[in-house]
């Protein structure tokens, strides 16, 4: 596919956050983005990658009014070697689709997904931050952009990617969460939206998360909505336990969303021969455990946060201290290894890492092979 590219001329570009420290996370955005339209009859069109601004979008957009959209969220890193790195990022194109054909919207191909990220990489690398922590995180969404206020498929779709730079996850160290088993809401039922990133479940989230951050919580803890037994998710985040040395995850599907962070995790444990297990834990399971003091660390699971370590569980009015409120052993070693090799700091024996060089750092990085390479 043709990608029309306009750079926002040198002068007009935005200054960038300069304490790193203070980044945060979502509020500062690169100089360009990467559109594309869709339309039924005439399939995708339009690629562009262009100055980052606010879409026209006419009040009807079906969008706005039934939720048909979808995203994906990743993140850029800077390596020792001069160049990026991308973590995954086929995995995140794959689970796009996935997310789109459960909300009927188009298919994208997987490499049109890979080169506007790329393309956008190529004008605003310098957005990406430098201190360890630090990265240009990356948004593709798909929203439903025809104007029809009637129920339906929209038959026009725009494909977008913003990126921006975050912060530090722990710029003080890591933070166990406090989290609280919601028993009033759910985020995600049978044959539901659960196994797509899409905006439904964030919206069923927001007032359980505020009623647990009044209580005093970090997070909620999510049980399936059907039996309220079993655990699923921690606040946007996959979750893990530890229990007599072995790992044990309810499994991705219906009602859990298949994050990338969390089969990272496993096949590192698997690769270090700690025993995993994954099958639908129920909220008495992991109570008797810490009752016998089995229970030895829990940790979320997401991009964001890399690894969450929970510190302490609320049930039913009562509370459970995991790793003495501490962050355990485990859930560091595998946040360490997986910041080494998203940092390129370590080599990656998975082939996890997607390696993006922008002409400009190519230059910089090898003058004499570019100079071999044009005689
Ligand atoms: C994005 C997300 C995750 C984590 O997925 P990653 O691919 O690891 O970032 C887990 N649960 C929900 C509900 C999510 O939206």
């Amino acid at each position: 596919m043709e990608f029309k590219i306009n750079p926002v001329p040198p002068g007009e570009r935005r200054s960038k956050p300069g304490d790193e420290t203070k980044l945060g996370f979502g509020r500062t955005y690169s100089d360009h983005m990467f559109t594309m339209k869709w339309t039924a009859d005439g399939g995708w069109s339009d690629a562009t990658v262009g100055r980052y601004g606010a879409l026209a979008l006419e009040p009807s957009a079906l969008v706005l009014h039934y939720g048909q959209t979808i995203f994906e969220g990743l993140k850029a890193y800077r390596n020792p070697h001069g160049s990026i790195n991308l973590f995954r990022p086929r995995a995140n194109a794959a689970r796009f689709n996935r997310s789109a054909a459960r909300l009927d919207l188009p298919q994208l191909d997987e490499q049109v997904f890979m080169q506007g990220i790329e393309a956008l990489l190529e004008l605003d690398h310098e957005w990406i931050p430098r201190s360890r922590g630090t990265s240009l995180y990356i948004r593709p969404t798909m929203i439903a952009t025809e104007p029809y206020i009637g129920l339906k498929s929209a038959s026009q779709v725009l494909f977008f990617i913003i990126t921006g730079p975050v912060g530090a996850y722990y710029p003080e160290g890591f933070n166990p969460i406090r989290i609280t088993v919601c028993e009033k809401y759910s985020r995600a039922g049978p044959g539901g939206l659960g196994s797509a990133k899409t905006a439904a479940n964030y919206a069923a989230s927001l007032v359980a998360e505020k009623e647990a951050i009044k209580a005093g919580y970090t997070q909620v803890l999510w049980l399936d909505a059907a039996s309220r037994k079993y655990v699923e998710e921690v606040g946007s985040m996959n979750i893990l336990f530890k229990i007599a040395g072995k790992v044990i995850t309810p499994p991705a599907g219906e009602t859990i969303l298949a994050g990338i962070t969390k089969d990272s995790a496993l096949q590192l444990l698997k690769s270090w021969n700690v025993p995993v297990e994954e099958y639908r834990i129920t909220i008495d399971e992991l109570l008797a455990a810490h009752a016998d003091g089995t229970l030895e660390e829990a940790f979320g699971a997401g991009t964001a946060a890399v690894i969450s370590p929970v510190g302490q569980l609320e049930y039913k009015g009562a509370t459970y201290e995991v790793a003495d409120g501490q962050t355990g052993p485990l859930a560091r070693k595998v946040f360490e290894a997986l910041m080494a090799i998203q940092y390129g700091e370590q080599p990656d024996p998975f082939g996890w890492i997607h390696e993006v060089v922008p002409a400009q750092m190519a230059q910089r990085a090898a003058p004499v092979a570019v100079a071999a390479a044009k005689s």
